[in-house]
Formats: C-alpha cells, structure tokens, sequence
C-alpha cells in the first residue's frame, strides 16, 4: 500500500509548497476523490445506529471548557495539554470540543432528554480537536462517529451492545481481521486497591521507569500502563493485573459481557493492561484494532460516573467511537475502489449559446424528473464535450445544437453503438428514461 500511495503524495507536496496559504498544521482537507469513502463512513453509522435504534444527535464545535476539565479529568493529556482553548471578547473560556461525550451527557441534561426513552441511544459523527504533535494517523482536528448509551442501570447488555454497534460499521465497510481489546477497569472502590498495588510496584521499580512515568504514578497513575517507552513497558509486563483485584460485582458484570459479546460472535482479546487514560470510566474499556495497525481504530467504555462528576446527577452510561480517518485509512489500505464523481449516464453536449442556454432549462426538467445528467458547458467544441461523455462513460449523449433549439428537437447518441436518432424536446425526458438500461 505504501508504495502505490507514495508516489502521487509526493506530487502533491510539491505543488503545494509553491503556495504561500497552507492548512493548518495537523489539520487536512477531504478532497473530492475521497468524499465517496468519507460518505460510505457516514452511511454505515446511519444504517448501524438506526438498526439499533440509536437517534441522531449535533452539539457545537465549541463548548465551555469546564465540561471537560471535570469530565476528563484535569491530570490527563487531553485537558493538560491537548485542548483548543478559546476566550472569547466577553472573557468566557471556551474549547474546540476535544470528543463527544462529554458534551453528548450536557446535551442530554440540557435538554431534559430522559423522557424520551431508557436508555436514551444517540449517535454522532463530526469533528473533533486535539492539540497534539501531528503524526501518522493522529490529526489536530479529525472525525468520529460514535454511539452513547444512557440510562439503563450499567447493564452489561448494553456495554456488549455499544461495542456491538461500532464493530457493525466495521464489518459493514468490509474491514476484515479486526479484534476488540476489552478490559475491565473496576469501580472506584476495587479500582482504588489495585491502583494501591500498581503505585507500589512502580514506586520499587522507580529507578527503572522514564520521568513522565515518575509523574503518573502519583497524579494518574493507570496511565502508566499507556506508556510506550521500551524500560517502561519491562515494568509493566510486571504489574499486577487489575482483572484480580475486581470485587465480586464488577467481576460478575465484565463476564456478563464476555458473554454477550460470545453470544453474537464479536471476537475479542482480554488486554489486562487496557485502562485508557479518562477519569470517567469504570468497568468495560476496550479499543478495536485492525491486523496490521497499531494505531487502534477507534474505542470506548463505561463511564457511570460522568454525570456525577459533572454534578449532573446519577447516571450510567457506555459508549463507543472510531476514527473516521483511520477507518478511512484501513479502507485504502485494502484497496477499496474509490468511485469517480457520481457517474450520470446521460451528457449533454451544446453546441451555440442559444444551445446552452436551452440546456440550461433541459437539466432542469431531468433533475424533476430524477434523472441525473452531466455536461461540460465550460467547453464549446463538439469534439471536446463528447470526450468527456467519453470519459465519464455515459451511456447517452443528447446534442442539441442551433438547429435542434429551432426545431424543438434534439439529437440522442448511444454512446456503445454511435447509433444517433432526433426526438422531440418535449419527449426527451421519457425518452431517455426508456433507453436507460
Ligand atoms: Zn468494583
Ligand atoms: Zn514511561
């Protein structure tokens, strides 16, 4: 894959350096080329979260960064060193929302949405922002979709069903070979006797982990176990497993979902040193990952203790997200054919400005009609138009030159054959719609 994407990446590049106006660093556009995989994306989350009876919802790009200092937790990387942070002329400070769920669970008390159902299922897709050193596969602004479940007392069914729904979309874009690493991180009570156990197995290996590791272990110390340093993971490979340090029910609820997930045929991988480093979960956490990528494609988690920290009320909940960008990735990866612009088989070709500007009206009447058409009124020459029905392989041409617009009539081209026949004006529309195959 590498190499066939090389070479026109590179092309690019140079073009685009010649010009003065850039991206933003570690922000990207989505050409034209890529939006028929970018819709496909769309599609299946809209299909998934239908099927499974998730709604719809839009928040705003900008939120009031409190949400996400409490609900994220102020020791970890995202609100300490990744948020867009904006203060506004009035002096508010705002931030470019750095993920949905926090601000999903805002939406959800503002607008009293409860009373439309237990639990409330919602599904989004949009752009988030994280100001992060841009590397491969990690953008400053990227998308996802993702689903929330909220309400319905932390039963495992739903937390199989959040992992259930993402891991849909996966298999409905014929991403193939992809593993759900599930762990589960406890409550607050057994979690705080494991965490006990793990800060003292990095306090007597202290001399043996990196500086930032040194740190976590006493601001947020699960986040020790996400540290990528070669001595630090030698230590990990160590660490007690938080898997034995479960008190009886969050025991009995990570099996519960085992078993869902048995039940509809989800492979997973029970990874004891998955916590994923946001201070709102508990229980299940888990993160799909594609053969042959390290980067995971997306993940999620039970996070009951959001609203309350929030100061929002009780309320449990879970959910899962993907990464539209790296979901686009595997896509490309595997050689999915990209569609060319939306292939009309019907072109019309112009010859004249009267033409034009009778073609003009025509399209209109094929839009009512819902029949796609194309044209090229930027070229004049006969030659020139039919090589771009040429091109965009129609299966019709339509030629209306200075005399058809006098006689109310126009020329049909079957394009395979070269067979060419005049109809009138006013029958086309049906005329076509008959030749069509
Ligand atoms: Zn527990
Ligand atoms: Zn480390």
């Amino acid at each position: 894959m590498a190499e066939k994407e090389a070479a026109p990446k590179k092309e690019k590049k140079v073009r685009e350096k010649k010009m003065a106006y850039q991206t933003v660093k570690g922000m990207h556009d989505i050409l034209p080329e890529e939006q028929p995989l970018w819709d496909k994306v769309r599609l299946a989350t809209k299909h998934v979260g239908e099927f499974y009876n998730f709604q719809r919802i839009d928040t705003p790009v900008l939120e009031g960064a409190d949400i996400f200092e409490r609900g994220l937790g102020t020791k970890t990387d995202i609100v300490e060193k990744e948020m867009f942070v904006i203060k506004t002329r009035g002096g508010d400070k705002l931030v470019m929302r750095p993920e949905f769920t926090s601000a999903v669970m805002r939406a959800y008390y503002q607008h009293g949405l409860s009373q439309f159902g237990q639990p409330m299922k919602l599904y989004y897709e949009g752009p988030v922002f994280r100001y992060e050193q841009p590397q491969a596969g990690r953008y400053r602004q990227f998308n996802q979709v993702g689903f929330e479940i909220l309400g319905a007392e932390s039963d495992p069914v739903y937390d199989a069903q959040a992992i259930m729904s993402a891991f849909r979309i996966i298999e409905e874009l014929k991403i193939k070979n992809v593993t759900v690493h599930i762990n589960s991180i406890g409550c607050h009570k057994c979690r705080a006797t494991y965490i006990k156990k793990l800060e003292a197995h990095y306090k007597k290996n202290a001399l043996k982990i990196c500086k930032d590791c040194k740190n976590r272990i006493s601001t947020n110390p699960l986040r020790v176990l996400d540290c990528k340093e070669e001595k630090c993971q030698l230590v990990k490979a160590e660490a007690p497993i938080i898997l034995d340090y479960l008190d009886s029910e969050c025991k009995a609820h990570f099996t519960k979902v085992l078993e869902y997930l048995d039940e509809v045929k989800i492979p997973y991988y029970i990874d004891s040193y998955l916590v994923r480093g946001l201070d709102y979960y508990n229980r299940t956490v888990f993160e799909f990952f594609g053969e042959g990528f390290s980067v995971a494609l997306g993940g999620g988690g039970r996070y009951d203790y959001l609203s309350e920290t929030l100061k929002l009320g009780k309320l449990s909940a879970v959910g899962s997200a993907l990464g539209t960008e790296r979901i686009i990735e595997v896509m490309k990866a595997s050689g999915k054919i990209i569609v060319p612009r939306g292939a009309a088989r019907v072109f019309l070709v112009h010859i004249g400005d009267e033409a034009k500007k009778r073609g003009l009206a025509l399209i209109e009447e094929f839009r009512k009609s819902g029949v796609r058409i194309n044209e090229s009124f930027g070229k004049d020459s006969l030659k020139s138009q039919m090589r771009v029905a040429d091109k965009e392989q129609a299966q019709l041409s339509l030629i209306l030159g200075q005399r058809e617009v006098f006689e109310g009539s126009i020329i049909v081209r079957d394009m395979e054959t070269g067979a060419q026949e005049s109809v009138p004006l006013e029958r086309i529309v049906e005329e076509v719609k008959k030749r069509l195959k």
